[in-house]
């Protein structure tokens, strides 16, 4: 917020709840807001008045001609005070309020409006449930911490519109009413009264209107762009979310990451914290082999390790068995942990078995000794290899998946969350970013057998491996890239298909034929037959960004008016049922 007080002063105020300091004494102010709270000390009345600025202290005497009106007041009526600004000696100065030097003697006391008795108290730690607080969204955001996210996010969208505008990216609005196309989550759809039969979709992303753009010699362009996806909620999703949309032509990964960069420094700038470019990238390939993720929390140093090579000669059937079939052997280590009860190796042992493995194998390695109900199926070389390769000391413990690559990488992924979690190791920083690049371009479709795009329709192949496209397709690599802060992956972008060929050449693996291709594609495939730059982008989750800035646990809570995980508005009542005649207009029969 800037300290530009003066631009706040109204034709029914002189100053905010916020403003006023020793040098104000003597002064005469009106000041309005809400009642905060109220005591009564020995007959005199101090009344705390709140607007989103701060909060004032106001003092009503009982010889007064407001003391009747003090009286009255509660919490959360809307008060006009006048009264003399006066200092607060020395002992009674309150250092936790930035008003505290000073208090309002009130002359006049004018109640502008009433409120009924609040549904839940605005103290910040009163539990209440989110319910009440999304139902009575308008008392929720009152709350000093709520307000401050909300005015926080609204000053970063003005740093990231100076920083974009600055380099000459054009804000371009792209829009709502479009039609679905594939972009993994389902549409909401909105029906068309004057087509009857058929529907707009809102769109799951800007994609194909900021290429578009590019393809029009728009150069650079970004919105804060607004998208929808039917899915399955959960903390971290909403129905609509914000999204961070850029695009620039004439470009490469490297010139796209120097913009995010530079976006990134800007906006921790704001908040007083120091992030610089470049940040470290890894090959997906390789950050799925070493952190089992890929959107690993790098604030911590935890590794996977490679053993398969240690146990190649294994007795172990588990481990003979996974290798003789392709799979692999891999390690973590959870330093601490062998002080872990059964109790929590077997819950260990079931969260991995929720990401497809058939068990867990651990040791303990206490007081110089291995300890593991499965220690006598690994010889003393590959005990002493193990604790060699990670590095194990006294009070250690060893997990160890074996099993197919792509069973093995997600379990200790999980594995090494819950370490983290449970062990607390410490933070090798406060803001850990990673590029994570050149994903597969395609994948297997699990219910129809096809190739389908891992990310995006329209991410180019890395151009030396486009060749295997014809041969190989499952390990073509992509210009594809996520952006992730602190375990959250906050973006997604890639350099896109500029010529047809490429374009049509990828949907025909995906099984479109060129006609599909031209009626479900045409606006995008068109505008490629005439002259489309090479281009590319990026879509970064704004709520997501500015909930990790503001520590919230839920992203519900940096959302002026969030939706509930049914997907509901509880203060509007969306989503509702529409009268008959809208529904005669739209030519809807709800099937009863
Ligand atoms: N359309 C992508 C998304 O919404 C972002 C991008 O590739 O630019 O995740």
């Amino acid at each position: 917020m800037t300290n530009n007080n003066a631009s706040k002063k109204t034709s029914l105020r002189t100053h905010t709840c916020g403003e006023l300091n020793a040098s104000n004494a003597g002064q005469t102010v009106t000041l309005t807001g809400w009642m905060d709270a109220k005591r009564n000390h020995g007959g005199v009345v101090f009344i705390n008045l709140r607007d989103l600025y701060g909060v004032t202290q106001v003092v009503a005497r009982p010889d007064s001609p407001v003391f009747k009106t003090a009286e009255e007041a509660k919490n959360e009526y809307v008060l006009r005070v006048t009264g003399k600004v006066t200092a607060r000696p020395g002992s009674n100065a309150n250092k936790n309020m930035t008003t505290g030097e000073i208090e309002v003697d009130a002359s006049t006391i004018e109640i502008l409006n009433i409120s009924q008795p609040l549904p839940f108290d605005l103290g910040e730690h009163a539990g209440v449930s989110e319910e009440t607080r999304l139902k009575y969204r308008f008392l929720d955001l009152r709350r000093e911490r709520m307000a401050k996210n909300l005015v926080l996010r609204s000053r970063l969208s003005q740093v990231i519109r100076n920083y974009l505008y600055d380099l000459d990216f054009n804000e371009i609005e792209t829009p709502l009413l479009t039609r679905s196309t594939p972009e993994g989550a389902r549409d909401f759809v909105v029906p068309s009264r004057n087509n009857p039969g058929e529907f707009y979709a809102l769109p799951q992303s800007p994609q194909q209107f900021k290429q578009v753009l590019m393809m029009s010699g728009m150069d650079r362009y970004f919105q804060l762009a607004r998208n929808f996806r039917d899915e399955e909620l959960r903390s971290d999703r909403q129905p609509e979310h914000t999204q961070i949309d850029l695009e620039m032509s004439f470009v490469d990964e490297q010139d796209i990451a120097k913009v995010v960069e530079g976006m990134m420094s800007a906006i921790f700038a704001h908040i007083g914290e120091e992030v610089k470019g470049p940040f470290p990238e890894m090959e997906f390939s390789d950050v799925m082999l070493k952190y089992g993720s890929d959107k690993p929390d790098l604030r911590y140093a935890l590794e996977i390790k490679e053993c398969s090579d240690i146990f190649k000669a294994s007795a172990f059937k588990v481990f003979s068995g996974a290798l003789a079939e392709g799979g692999v052997v891999r390690a973590i280590k959870g330093e601490g942990a062998a002080a872990f009860s059964r109790g929590d190796m077997d819950k260990l042992t079931e969260l991995v078995k929720k990401f497809g493995a058939k068990g867990l194998v651990w040791l303990r390695f206490k007081d110089g000794k291995w300890e593991s109900p499965t220690l006598k199926f690994i010889n003393e070389a590959e005990q002493a290899a193990l604790k060699e390769r990670l590095d194990v000391k006294d009070g250690d413990a060893v997990f160890i998946a074996a099993d197919k690559a792509a069973v093995a990488a997600p379990c200790l992924g999980a594995l090494r969350n819950e370490l983290i979690a449970r062990l607390k190791p410490a933070k090798l920083k406060k803001w850990a970013f990673l590029w994570v690049r050149h994903f597969p371009l395609l994948e297997k479709d699990a219910e129809t057998g096809n190739w389908t795009f891992t990310h995006n329709p329209f991410t180019a192949p890395l151009p030396e491996e486009a060749h295997k496209l014809d041969t190989d397709p499952g390990n073509v690599r992509s210009c594809q890239y996520d952006l992730v802060l602190n375990g959250v992956e906050l973006g997604s972008g890639s350099v896109r298909n500029h010529t047809r060929a490429m374009q049509e050449k990828i949907f025909a693996l995906m099984g479109y034929d060129k006609e599909q291709v031209q009626k479900r594609f045409a606006m995008i495939v068109n505008a490629m037959d005439f002259g489309a730059p090479p281009h590319g982008g990026i879509g970064m989750g704004y709520d997501r960004l500015i909930g990790i800035i503001c520590g919230t646990e839920s992203i519900r809570d940096v959302i002026a008016f969030p939706k509930t995980t049914s997907g509901a508005c509880l203060m509007s009542d969306a989503p509702s049922v529409i009268d008959d005649r809208q529904l005669k207009e739209l030519h809807i029969e709800i099937k009863k």
